[in-house]
């Protein structure tokens, strides 16, 4: 039985081939490698049926996916996130269908687990000795614990104001962690320049590999298989180096192209904060790229990329699709992330709350129809930012009586 049907990599710009039997970075042209799969076998090696039998983690997708030898799967649980309806918000947004697929409960507390899980098991497979990354805080978190599951080193550097917990998940499991008094961008040359003096570490940063998206990628896949094999209309998704509304966009072609799925891809939403939007901005200018965002500041730490290297990816799924791009303030995504706990029960991360900001906004532009059925992506748990809830709490007085209630 063929496990993967890995076929090759291909320049994500110019359409060149790459072997994918070994390590590799960004193409000659310096652009992210798409992983390319036989996908004429996979149809005849496997079915949908097939699929619905295995366990519930993204590995059920193991033949569209890049590890070739299933010793090798490193996993911790990761995928098949629940996609939640969300009845009372819903009526709230003015929309009928309103979906969350909530990957607040995933291994490391954020979707970060899938690109994780993929890329060490891959990079391990190939012969990596260790991971060195630039990140936000999340997924240098998500790499240090998987590689510490994989045997293999984690070098990791991180924003001096990252969400604390994140370094303690580093921590935790044994990394070489970094704080770097700058954004991801100064992490990012921390890293380059510290990778070539260890031996055997590849550097990951994002989409300088091809296998986190591959991972990322699994989230189009699971939002297919749970509508019944089907496609929503829209799916919004909180964009910052953008891996996941690629890897989603991805996905569906793939799944159009395996034929277990038909009709037409939703219409692509990439949500940014006014903060830190330079996909927008290029977005409405009409441009193929974005240009470095200044003072890039938000509280949805995820989302804080002022210029992503597969940017012109993000705006070609987002203009293929008929998607659009939006921002919203920091003030606007608090809001809703308070909304959602108190009608839904949902504690969500400050990056899927933006998403949820954005509904209104695209409603009254004229992007959402009532009837449109609608999936957000939540891309983390609230648990994991404490700090972004105020805690104003009453001290009990000692008769232990409750204060009147005005
Ligand atoms: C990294 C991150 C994002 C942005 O992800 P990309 O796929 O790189 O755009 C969104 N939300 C959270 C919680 C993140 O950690």
């Amino acid at each position: 039985m063929t496990f993967s049907f890995l076929s090759h990599l291909e320049c994500s710009r110019t359409g060149e081939r790459y072997d994918a039997g070994v390590l590799q970075g960004t193409s000659a042209a310096g652009a992210p490698l798409l992983a390319r799969y036989d996908l004429g076998r996979v149809r005849d090696a496997v079915t949908p049926d097939d699929i619905a039998r295995r366990e519930p983690t993204l590995w059920r997708y193991h033949e569209v996916l890049p590890v070739r030898d299933p010793e090798r799967v490193v996993s911790l649980g990761e995928g098949m996130t629940p996609l939640l309806p969300l009845p009372a918000y819903a009526r709230r947004a003015g929309l009928n269908r309103l979906l969350m697929k909530d990957e607040g409960l995933i291994p490391t507390g954020t979707f970060k687990a899938r690109g994780a899980a993929v890329g060490v098991s891959r990079a391990a497979e190939l012969g990596a000795r260790g991971v060195a990354m630039p990140t936000n805080g999340n997924a240098g978190a998500a790499w240090a614990l998987y590689a510490a599951r994989a045997g293999l080193g984690s070098l990791i550097a991180m924003p001096d104001d990252a969400p604390p917990i994140t370094m303690a998940e580093c921590r935790v499991a044994g990394a070489e962690l970094y704080r770097v008094d700058g954004l991801i961008g100064d992490a990012g040359r921390l890293v380059g320049a510290a990778v070539g003096e260890r031996d055997g570490y590849q550097e990951v940063s994002t989409l300088k590999e091809p296998y986190r998206l591959e991972g990322k990628k699994t989230m189009g896949y699971e939002i297919a298989e749970q509508l019944g094999w089907r496609m929503p209309d829209v799916i919004l998704y909180p964009t910052g180096g953008g891996v996941g509304i690629i890897g989603i966009h991805k996905a569906l072609l793939e799944l159009k192209e395996l034929g277990w799925v038909t009709g037409d891809l939703p219409r692509l939403v990439a949500v940014q904060a006014t903060g830190c939007a330079p996909i927008v901005e290029a977005y409405e200018n009409g441009a193929e790229e974005s240009t470095p965002f200044p003072g890039a500041r938000t509280v949805a730490f995820g989302i804080t990329v002022p210029k992503a290297l597969g940017d012109f990816l993000v705006l070609r799924a987002v203009r293929e699709t008929g998607g659009t791009a939006v921002a919203v303030t920091d003030e606007e995504l608090l809001a809703a992330q308070t909304e959602l706990a108190e009608l839904e029960g949902a504690f969500i991360c400050p990056e899927g709350a933006a998403c949820f900001a954005a509904l209104g906004t695209l409603r009254d532009g004229g992007h959402l129809d009532a009837d449109d059925e609608v999936v957000v992506l939540n891309t983390g748990a609230g648990v994991k930012y404490p700090e972004t809830v105020r805690v104003d709490v009453p001290l009990l007085a000692k008769d232990g009586r409750i204060p009147a209630r005005g």
